[in-house]
């Protein structure tokens, strides 16, 4: 199946020998010209490439000052070396956070710092040369700004952040990535990651009424820019059509129906997912947050409620009031955003929805922690509620569920593998591989606990496990949307 090795799975976790250079190869698609001038971004490498770089570098360092604390003090303890799935996974040493980190951190030394100025090879520093640049390009596309390593780190030193500023930097001279980059493009013009225009969300979504009619006998609606409804969901687009998304999705129409409240999607902002993020760029990721306000504003809804999608969350969680606000014209009763989770938490605990969980008793489930939800956000008043919330979701509607080793989950989760702008066809070797450390721990408990399935709340997650697990063995359906779980277990009508 697989033009490359894909890792085996051992027993335990092995820490893997070096193996200098082994994902250089490893090149994702450049954008092309027309994408990148549609974000602002030269279409091309730039003649004065290195002075623009530079100079783009002072400018962050300046506005960021965490940029700099994090390429000044790190004392290269090597606590953060086997911390990362891709390193993990590929045993290229430029995967470790630290010699990642270290490709940025040589060039800054070189151009803003007394010793580097002056003496250059003391310091590990060096001149910005194309082959550096080239570096840059593939081994910044090799992290999913996953934030595993800062959890470690006993400075907290955040790879990520370098990661984004990388890419940041490297859209300003003219390289910026295919995939993330057109994908932004497609928000700006049409609303969506998928392009899909306002006639096939519709034609979408009347077709879920219909399915779920069948299936339940009862009108869930979906409804799509309805002036006046209380919610504004604004969800993944993966969550239209594709498996096993689609299932939240009817899912979290389930709970609304329960719930008695009117809500709506909108076609301007039919997308949660904000990749402006993945490529460091705060402009970018502002245009993208302001379409869901200018969406909640035309349909005068008085909530937003947020669906499964694991960076979207974080952008929602910690930017959407700054990128986008003030929400003040929201119902000062509720968060602003609030997540699909914290809703059906919320009527799980106030009694206010019938569970039957012996619909799911022919799955027996497990947990996967996802990235920016773990480690940069937060749910519910609780601390912690990140990772308690979908956990109690999943034990009220499921008879058996199981979790993963305690190193694998909660705030020392891994990543799926294809977060971060990596989720990619070209880059499907990095895909599988950093997937290795949580194909490891799913392992483990489908051994000890005989778990047939694995629920996330990332559409990210669930794309890049339909995709990798069959590479380990697994069926690409034993990954599922949590409210698909609710869904499953939901009893329609009256409240029993
Ligand atoms: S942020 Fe995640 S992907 Fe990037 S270096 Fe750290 S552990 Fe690896
Ligand atoms: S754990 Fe932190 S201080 Fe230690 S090598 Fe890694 S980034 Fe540097």
């Amino acid at each position: 199946m697989a033009d490359f090795q894909v890792p085996e799975v051992k027993e335990y976790p092995v820490v893997p020998l070096i193996q200098e250079g082994v994902m250089a190869h490893a090149k994702t698609f450049p954008a092309k010209a027309e994408f990148q001038r549609t974000l602002g971004y030269p279409g091309e490498l730039l003649d004065n490439w290195q002075e623009t770089a530079i100079s783009k570098m002072g400018e962050m360092l300046g506005k960021y000052r965490s940029l700099q604390v994090f390429l000044d003090i790190c004392v290269k303890c090597g606590a953060c070396t086997d911390k990362c799935h891709y390193f993990l996974g590929t045993a290229d040493p430029k995967n470790m956070p630290v010699a990642r980190q270290d490709l940025l951190r040589k060039v800054y030394r070189r151009y803003f710092t007394f010793a580097g100025k002056y003496f250059p090879k003391l310091v590990g520093a060096v001149d910005l040369t194309k082959e550096v640049l080239d570096d840059w390009y593939n081994y910044y596309h090799q992290c999913s700004q996953c934030r595993r390593c800062s959890v470690y780190c006993p400075y907290g030193i955040d790879t990520a952040e370098i990661s984004m500023a990388a890419r940041e930097i490297m859209d300003a001279v003219g390289v910026g990535q295919k995939y993330c980059n057109e994908i932004i493009g497609k928000v700006l013009k049409i609303g969506n990651n998928l392009g899909l225009p306002e006639p096939a969300l519709r034609d979408t979504l009347e077709g879920l009424e219909e399915d779920v009619k069948d299936d339940t006998g009862v009108d869930v609606r979906y409804p799509l820019d309805e002036k006046g409804a209380e919610i504004l969901l604004i969800t993944p687009s993966a969550d239209f059509f594709a498996e096993p998304h689609v299932d939240g999705l009817i899912g979290y129409g389930k709970v609304f129906h329960q719930a008695g409240v009117s809500w709506t999607m909108s076609s301007h902002a039919s997308e949660a997912a904000n990749f402006g993020m993945f490529i460091g760029s705060y402009e970018n990721m502002r245009k993208v947050a302001l379409r869901i306000r200018e969406a909640a504003l035309d349909l005068g809804v008085k909530r937003i409620v947020f669906g499964e999608c694991g960076h979207a969350w974080r952008v929602a969680y910690s930017f959407l009031n700054t990128l986008a606000g003030p929400f003040d014209f929201l119902d000062p009763r509720y968060p602003v955003p609030q997540h699909i989770c914290e809703f059906t938490y919320d009527l799980i605990q106030r009694g206010a929805l019938t569970l039957d969980k012996s619909a799911n008793d022919h799955m027996r489930l497990t947990y996967h922690d996802s990235c920016n939800v773990a480690r940069a956000s937060r749910m519910g008043n609780l601390p912690g509620g990140q990772f308690v919330i979908p956990r109690e979701i999943i034990k009220a509607s499921c008879n058996y569920f199981y979790d993963m080793p305690a190193d694998t989950i909660h705030e020392g989760t891994f990543c799926c593998g294809g977060g971060g702008g990596l989720l990619t066809d070209d880059l499907m070797e990095v895909r599988v591989k950093g997937a290795l450390p949580r194909m490891q721990a799913l392992k483990q408990v489908v051994e000890e606990h005989d778990v047939t399935h694995m629920a996330a709340i990332c559409a990210i997650c669930k794309s890049q496990f339909t995709k990798v697990m069959p590479y380990y063995g697994f069926q690409l359906d034993q990954i599922v949307s949590v409210h698909q779980l609710v869904s499953n277990a939901i009893v329609l009508g009256d409240k029993q």
